[in-house]
């Protein structure tokens, strides 16, 4: 789709285009440059202007960047007042900052308008595909970081840092290896305990993956799920997490009751056309009984087309499927959200989690969010509890459960399998979860 004000592709084009090229450039060893600039100050323009001349220079600005653009380049408006230039086929860095001093050469000469002429100035970021990242939401990321440093540094254009050559090859090594990783039955879904603080009972467990490398033994996610991410792989590896989800959670012990089982769904995925039917053509495959599916989404998967993910989120819901926020407080979050979202259940970052008792500010926001979120229906379950003291003070402020070291590390399903029967509460004089 184009963008209505510029003519130029939107954000979903352009992340389409970008993904190909990008898989074009790694099959053919090529080097894809990406830029990403914002008009510096643009809602100024727009407050002592008008909007109609903040729009005529959003124009002015997608024609320059048309007029540097070579045949195979392809210019994008990606955000309010953010654009991308994807260069393939270039030889190094030089090429793509030679095209970004270019775009600020042309930018010297005022814009004229009807009645105005706008001065008008940018910051352009650099990142370079495989010199920094090998996938199209990596990449993106870094030159926007880039574009951010360049911001911070008063700086026309920046370019991102480069890894060193052992970095590089070792993402490529986490590639091709994980390729395998289910064929071989390298993955696995380990599962944390939640418990509910208002009836002391286990209410699931949240599915962890862990990858058995060959060469790196048992490794945590934060080191392949981002490679993951950058090459199209979270995709089985999702569909996997939520099929073993499932099959793990049929054989759980029925002495709690209902339980349920929540798996990780990464933005890119939520994103995909087909996301609902892989969540429903799945849940209809296992359907365990006493069991209910929850998908834990990032906040960040609210920033892109947000009509699009309520309404996917609001059919699976409609199904019965619940609907967690993740690592709330770390992203975008606007009060609107509690409006509109489609959600059921809302989960606390760890790093608010973890300041409670020494810090004021973090149990005054904990507090605040435990209210806000009660007030629009939604449970709170608090992550990376790791003590008793503050699960007490979860337990004060009306905090609805919890996960955290204080009741079970991430552990491989049969010993969840045993925990979940074993289970009889913790007492201790800062807190008391008993299970009734
Ligand atoms: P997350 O979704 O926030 O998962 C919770 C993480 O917090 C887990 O780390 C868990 O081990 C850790 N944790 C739980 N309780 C405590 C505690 O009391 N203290 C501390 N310090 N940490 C605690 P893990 O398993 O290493 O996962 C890290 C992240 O990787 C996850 O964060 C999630 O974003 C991602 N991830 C894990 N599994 C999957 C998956 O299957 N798919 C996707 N897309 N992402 C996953
Ligand atoms: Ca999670
Ligand atoms: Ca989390």
């Amino acid at each position: 789709m184009k963008d209505p004000v510029t003519g130029l592709f939107d954000r979903q084009q352009f992340l389409h285009i970008l993904e190909q090229e990008i898989n074009e450039a790694n099959e053919h060893r090529t080097t894809i440059g990406l830029l990403v600039a914002d008009i510096r100050a643009f809602s100024r323009i727009n407050r002592t202007h008008g909007y109609s001349c903040g729009d005529r220079t959003l124009q002015a600005f997608a024609d320059i960047l048309s007029r540097i653009c070579r045949s195979q380049d392809q210019a994008a408006r990606i955000g309010d007042n953010l654009f991308a230039l994807i260069l393939p086929g270039i030889m190094n860095s030089g090429h793509a900052e030679l095209a970004a001093f270019k775009i600020q050469r042309l930018l010297d000469v005022p814009i004229q308008l009807e009645h105005e002429t706008i001065h008008c100035t940018a910051n352009i970021g650099i990142a370079l595909c495989p010199d920094h990242a090998t996938g199209p939401d990596i990449l993106l990321r870094e030159a926007e970081d880039a574009l951010q440093r360049a911001r911070q540094a008063d700086q026309p254009v920046y370019v991102a840092e480069t890894r060193n050559d052992d970095e590089i090859s070792d993402v490529w090594d986490i590639e091709l290896e994980l390729q395998d990783s289910i064929k071989e039955s390298r993955l696995h879904a380990w599962l944390q305990p939640k418990v509910s603080l208002t009836t002391g009972k286990p209410t699931g467990a949240e599915a962890l993956v862990r990858w058995d490398s060959p060469g790196r033994g048992l490794c945590p996610p934060d080191v392949f799920i981002p490679v993951a991410e950058s090459t199209g792989f979270i995709k089985p590896l999702t569909t996997w997490m939520l099929n073993s989800a499932l099959r793990l959670s049929s054989g759980w012990t029925k002495q709690w009751g209902e339980l349920e089982v929540s798996v990780n769904i990464p933005p890119r995925i939520l994103e995909q056309p087909d996301f609902s039917d892989l969540v429903m053509s799945t849940w209809e495959l296992w359907k365990p009984a006493g069991i209910r599916l929850c998908l834990e989404i990032l906040e960040q998967s609210f920033t892109g087309d947000t009509a699009s993910v309520f309404s996917k989120l609001k059919t699976l819901r409609d199904e019965g499927i619940k609907i967690a926020i993740d690592d709330f407080g770390t992203g975008y979050s606007s009060l609107a959200y509690f409006r509109d979202i489609p959600a059921d259940q809302l989960k606390i970052d760890r790093s608010f989690v973890q300041g409670l008792l020494d810090d004021r500010a973090n149990a005054n926001i904990v507090s605040l969010v435990i209210d806000l979120a009660h007030r629009f229906g939604l449970s709170v379950v608090a992550e990376g509890v790791e003590d008793r003291k503050t699960l007490a003070m979860l337990q004060k402020m009306g905090c609805d459960s919890v996960q955290g070291f204080v009741f079970s590390r991430p552990m491989p399903a049969n010993e969840f399998e045993s925990w979940l029967r074993d289970y009889r509460g913790i007492r201790s004089p800062a807190a008391v979860v008993l299970a009734k």
